[in-house]
């Protein structure tokens, strides 16, 4: 697993975990790869969503 991968799967979980200690955990990996939670993310200029940049951009409003 590449620091890509585990990139977008902590970015995932940063966006669906439902409690908020889990999602400080993935957050926290985030920040060990030097990545900070928003610069992370992207969100859609037409709905506000906030989730993975090329998952963002694919998405259906
Ligand atoms: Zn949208």
């Amino acid at each position: 697993m590449n620091k890509d991968v585990i990139r977008q799967h902590a970015a995932a979980g940063v966006t669906r975990a439902v409690h908020p200690d889990a999602r400080r955990h993935f957050e926290a990996i985030l920040e060990q790869l030097g990545e900070s939670y928003p610069t992370a993310l992207g969100e859609c200029p037409s709905c506000g969503r906030i989730g993975l940049p090329e998952r963002v951009h694919e998405h259906d409003c």
